[in-house]
Protein backbone atom coordinates (compact mmCIF):
# COMPACT_ATOMS: atom_id res chain seq x y z
CA UNK A 1 0.00 0.00 0.00
CA UNK A 2 2.60 2.34 0.90
CA UNK A 3 4.61 1.54 -2.06
CA UNK A 4 1.38 2.50 -4.17
CA UNK A 5 0.68 5.79 -2.39
CA UNK A 6 4.90 6.54 -3.38
CA UNK A 7 3.96 5.74 -7.03
CA UNK A 8 1.05 8.16 -7.35
CA UNK A 9 2.97 10.61 -5.38
CA UNK A 10 5.65 10.54 -7.73
CA UNK A 11 3.62 10.28 -10.95
CA UNK A 12 1.69 13.58 -9.87
CA UNK A 13 4.84 15.58 -9.49
CA UNK A 14 6.04 14.66 -12.62
CA UNK A 15 2.95 15.64 -14.41
CA UNK A 16 3.46 19.11 -12.13
CA UNK A 17 5.62 21.08 -14.85
CA UNK A 18 3.39 19.53 -17.47
CA UNK A 19 0.71 22.00 -17.30
CA UNK A 20 2.46 24.65 -15.34
CA UNK A 21 4.04 26.69 -18.68
CA UNK A 22 6.28 26.72 -21.97
CA UNK A 23 9.51 28.14 -19.80
CA UNK A 24 12.03 25.33 -19.64
CA UNK A 25 13.69 24.55 -16.29
CA UNK A 26 17.30 24.31 -16.61
CA UNK A 27 18.50 20.90 -17.32
CA UNK A 28 21.56 19.42 -15.31
CA UNK A 29 23.14 17.54 -12.45
CA UNK A 30 20.47 17.12 -9.26
CA UNK A 31 21.55 16.47 -6.03
CA UNK A 32 21.84 13.03 -4.73
CA UNK A 33 19.40 14.05 -1.59
CA UNK A 34 18.62 17.45 -0.35
CA UNK A 35 19.28 19.03 2.78
CA UNK A 36 17.32 21.92 4.38
CA UNK A 37 18.14 25.64 4.08
CA UNK A 38 18.56 26.76 7.52
CA UNK A 39 16.30 29.83 7.88
CA UNK A 40 15.26 32.56 10.99
CA UNK A 41 11.79 33.93 10.81
CA UNK A 42 11.88 37.95 10.33
CA UNK A 43 10.10 39.46 12.31
CA UNK A 44 6.50 41.18 11.21
CA UNK A 45 6.88 39.20 7.95
CA UNK A 46 6.01 35.81 6.90
CA UNK A 47 9.56 35.39 5.02
CA UNK A 48 12.15 33.94 6.22
CA UNK A 49 16.11 34.84 5.98
CA UNK A 50 18.35 32.20 4.79
CA UNK A 51 21.49 31.67 6.34
CA UNK A 52 25.08 31.07 4.92
CA UNK A 53 27.57 31.48 7.50
CA UNK A 54 27.87 31.93 11.34
CA UNK A 55 30.82 34.10 12.35
CA UNK A 56 31.48 34.96 16.00
CA UNK A 57 33.61 37.29 17.57
CA UNK A 58 35.95 36.61 20.29
CA UNK A 59 36.50 38.58 23.79
CA UNK A 60 34.51 41.51 22.68
CA UNK A 61 33.62 43.16 26.18
CA UNK A 62 36.70 44.29 27.89
CA UNK A 63 35.63 42.62 31.55
CA UNK A 64 34.70 39.49 29.42
CA UNK A 65 37.98 39.25 28.00
CA UNK A 66 39.95 39.75 31.89
CA UNK A 67 37.31 36.92 32.53
CA UNK A 68 38.94 34.35 29.99
CA UNK A 69 41.91 35.22 31.35
CA UNK A 70 43.71 37.71 28.35
CA UNK A 71 44.66 41.37 28.22
CA UNK A 72 41.07 43.55 26.46
CA UNK A 73 43.85 46.32 25.75
CA UNK A 74 46.12 45.09 23.58
CA UNK A 75 44.28 42.32 21.63
CA UNK A 76 42.77 42.56 17.93
CA UNK A 77 39.59 41.01 16.98
CA UNK A 78 39.41 37.64 16.16
CA UNK A 79 36.65 35.28 14.54
CA UNK A 80 35.62 32.13 15.10
CA UNK A 81 32.06 30.44 13.16
CA UNK A 82 29.62 27.47 13.71
CA UNK A 83 28.66 25.35 11.43
CA UNK A 84 25.11 26.92 10.02
CA UNK A 85 23.15 24.05 11.19
CA UNK A 86 23.87 25.16 14.99
CA UNK A 87 20.87 27.05 15.22
CA UNK A 88 18.33 26.58 17.12
CA UNK A 89 15.09 28.96 16.52
CA UNK A 90 13.77 30.28 19.74
CA UNK A 91 10.24 32.74 19.17
CA UNK A 92 9.45 35.08 21.50
CA UNK A 93 6.65 34.06 24.18
CA UNK A 94 7.88 30.34 24.07
CA UNK A 95 10.79 28.66 26.14
CA UNK A 96 12.12 26.08 24.12
CA UNK A 97 13.57 23.26 25.01
CA UNK A 98 17.52 23.07 23.98
CA UNK A 99 19.47 19.72 24.56
CA UNK A 100 22.46 19.18 27.23
CA UNK A 101 25.33 18.58 24.72
CA UNK A 102 27.12 15.73 24.72
CA UNK A 103 31.32 15.70 25.95
CA UNK A 104 30.70 18.53 28.65
CA UNK A 105 30.54 19.01 32.11
CA UNK A 106 31.28 23.13 32.30
CA UNK A 107 28.01 24.05 29.45
CA UNK A 108 27.90 27.91 29.17
CA UNK A 109 25.76 30.45 27.90
CA UNK A 110 26.81 33.57 26.38
CA UNK A 111 24.15 36.54 25.66
CA UNK A 112 24.92 38.16 22.23
CA UNK A 113 23.76 40.67 19.76
CA UNK A 114 23.23 38.84 16.57
CA UNK A 115 23.97 40.65 13.28
CA UNK A 116 22.40 39.66 10.02
CA UNK A 117 23.76 40.59 6.53
CA UNK A 118 21.66 41.62 3.46
CA UNK A 119 24.83 41.74 1.46
CA UNK A 120 28.53 42.10 1.80
CA UNK A 121 31.67 41.94 0.25
CA UNK A 122 35.47 41.88 0.50
CA UNK A 123 37.46 45.07 2.16
CA UNK A 124 34.79 46.67 3.43
CA UNK A 125 35.22 50.02 5.31
CA UNK A 126 33.17 50.30 8.74
CA UNK A 127 31.91 53.97 7.48
CA UNK A 128 29.86 51.72 4.96
CA UNK A 129 29.58 48.43 6.99
CA UNK A 130 26.26 49.01 8.40
CA UNK A 131 24.58 49.63 4.92
CA UNK A 132 24.65 45.59 4.93
CA UNK A 133 23.29 44.57 7.57
CA UNK A 134 19.56 43.30 7.51
CA UNK A 135 18.83 43.29 11.03
CA UNK A 136 19.15 42.06 14.01
CA UNK A 137 18.78 39.03 16.55
CA UNK A 138 18.87 38.24 20.02
CA UNK A 139 21.32 34.83 20.73
CA UNK A 140 23.48 32.56 22.68
CA UNK A 141 26.64 31.16 21.98
CA UNK A 142 26.29 28.52 23.55
CA UNK A 143 29.69 27.36 24.51
CA UNK A 144 31.09 23.65 25.76
CA UNK A 145 33.88 25.24 27.75
CA UNK A 146 35.68 22.75 29.34
CA UNK A 147 36.40 21.39 25.35
CA UNK A 148 36.44 24.75 24.75
CA UNK A 149 39.54 25.50 26.92
CA UNK A 150 40.97 21.98 26.85
CA UNK A 151 41.35 22.20 23.26
CA UNK A 152 42.86 25.88 23.55
CA UNK A 153 45.39 24.93 26.15
CA UNK A 154 46.59 22.19 23.67
CA UNK A 155 46.65 24.83 20.97
CA UNK A 156 44.02 22.83 18.93
CA UNK A 157 40.84 24.48 17.46
CA UNK A 158 37.65 25.77 19.23
CA UNK A 159 35.21 23.92 16.99
CA UNK A 160 34.75 20.97 19.59
CA UNK A 161 33.69 23.77 22.18
CA UNK A 162 31.82 26.50 19.86
CA UNK A 163 30.56 24.38 16.81
CA UNK A 164 28.19 21.57 18.04
CA UNK A 165 24.18 20.90 17.25
CA UNK A 166 21.87 23.59 18.52
CA UNK A 167 25.08 25.72 19.96
CA UNK A 168 23.37 28.86 18.63
CA UNK A 169 19.76 29.63 19.56
CA UNK A 170 18.59 32.61 17.91
CA UNK A 171 15.28 34.79 17.94
CA UNK A 172 14.05 36.23 14.77
CA UNK A 173 15.57 38.86 13.15
CA UNK A 174 14.39 42.42 13.15
CA UNK A 175 14.67 44.79 10.63
CA UNK A 176 16.89 47.58 10.34
CA UNK A 177 13.93 49.31 8.70
CA UNK A 178 11.96 49.38 12.09
CA UNK A 179 14.49 49.36 14.67
CA UNK A 180 17.70 50.74 13.14
CA UNK A 181 21.23 49.80 14.57
CA UNK A 182 21.12 49.14 18.24
CA UNK A 183 24.52 50.50 19.30
CA UNK A 184 23.31 50.79 23.05
CA UNK A 185 21.06 49.87 25.39
CA UNK A 186 21.43 47.14 28.11
CA UNK A 187 22.40 43.55 27.34
CA UNK A 188 21.53 40.67 29.97
CA UNK A 189 20.59 37.27 30.78
CA UNK A 190 19.26 35.69 33.85
CA UNK A 191 19.24 31.81 34.61
CA UNK A 192 16.18 31.04 36.55
CA UNK A 193 15.00 34.20 37.12
CA UNK A 194 18.09 35.23 38.92
CA UNK A 195 20.34 37.72 36.47
CA UNK A 196 23.70 36.59 35.83
CA UNK A 197 25.24 39.03 32.91
CA UNK A 198 24.50 42.45 32.72
CA UNK A 199 26.11 44.82 30.21
CA UNK A 200 25.52 47.47 27.52
CA UNK A 201 25.86 47.62 24.25
CA UNK A 202 28.45 50.59 24.00
CA UNK A 203 30.84 48.35 25.90
CA UNK A 204 32.02 46.68 22.95
CA UNK A 205 35.41 46.70 22.32
CA UNK A 206 35.05 46.53 18.16
CA UNK A 207 31.46 47.71 16.62
CA UNK A 208 29.25 45.85 15.18
CA UNK A 209 30.65 47.91 12.03
CA UNK A 210 34.13 47.70 13.01
CA UNK A 211 33.70 43.64 13.14
CA UNK A 212 32.12 43.49 9.31
CA UNK A 213 35.40 45.91 8.76
CA UNK A 214 37.68 43.46 10.07
CA UNK A 215 35.93 40.49 9.21
CA UNK A 216 35.55 41.43 5.33
CA UNK A 217 39.23 41.98 5.52
CA UNK A 218 39.78 37.64 6.00
CA UNK A 219 36.65 36.40 4.15
CA UNK A 220 34.32 37.47 0.95
CA UNK A 221 31.34 38.32 3.50
CA UNK A 222 27.79 37.32 1.82
CA UNK A 223 24.23 37.93 1.97
CA UNK A 224 22.52 35.53 4.80
CA UNK A 225 25.64 35.66 6.90
CA UNK A 226 25.32 36.17 10.60
CA UNK A 227 27.30 37.40 13.11
CA UNK A 228 27.23 36.98 16.60
CA UNK A 229 28.85 40.61 18.15
CA UNK A 230 30.31 39.28 21.24
CA UNK A 231 29.22 38.74 25.15
CA UNK A 232 29.50 40.46 28.18
CA UNK A 233 31.11 39.59 31.26
CA UNK A 234 29.84 36.68 33.92
CA UNK A 235 29.61 33.64 31.24
CA UNK A 236 28.76 30.61 33.38
CA UNK A 237 27.29 27.32 33.41
CA UNK A 238 23.68 25.53 33.56
CA UNK A 239 23.03 22.26 33.95
CA UNK A 240 19.81 20.51 32.73
CA UNK A 241 15.69 21.66 34.44
CA UNK A 242 17.69 25.12 34.30
CA UNK A 243 15.64 28.28 32.13
CA UNK A 244 17.92 30.74 30.26
CA UNK A 245 16.27 33.96 29.07
CA UNK A 246 18.35 36.36 27.18
CA UNK A 247 17.46 40.19 26.77
CA UNK A 248 18.58 42.70 24.25
CA UNK A 249 17.27 46.04 24.80
CA UNK A 250 14.78 46.63 21.90
CA UNK A 251 14.23 43.20 20.91
CA UNK A 252 11.97 40.40 22.77
CA UNK A 253 13.14 38.36 25.55
CA UNK A 254 14.83 34.19 24.02
CA UNK A 255 13.70 32.06 26.84
CA UNK A 256 15.27 28.60 26.42
CA UNK A 257 15.06 25.24 28.95
CA UNK A 258 18.13 23.12 29.41
CA UNK A 259 16.74 19.48 28.82
MN1 LIG B 1 30.67 34.42 22.18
Amino acid sequence: MAKAKKKKARAKSKSKPKTKSAKPKAAGPKTVFSIAQITVPIAGSDQLFPVRRIYCIGRNYAAHAREMGSDPTREPPFFFQKPTDAIQVVMPGKTENHPYPPLTNNYHYEIELVAALKSGGKNIKSADALKHVFGYAVGLDMTRRDLQIGMREQKKPWSLGKGFDNGAPVGPIYPVSKIGHPVRGSISLSVNGQEKQKSDLSNMTWSVAEQIEKLSEAFELKAGDIIMTGTPENVGAVVKGDTIVGKVFGLPDLSIRIV
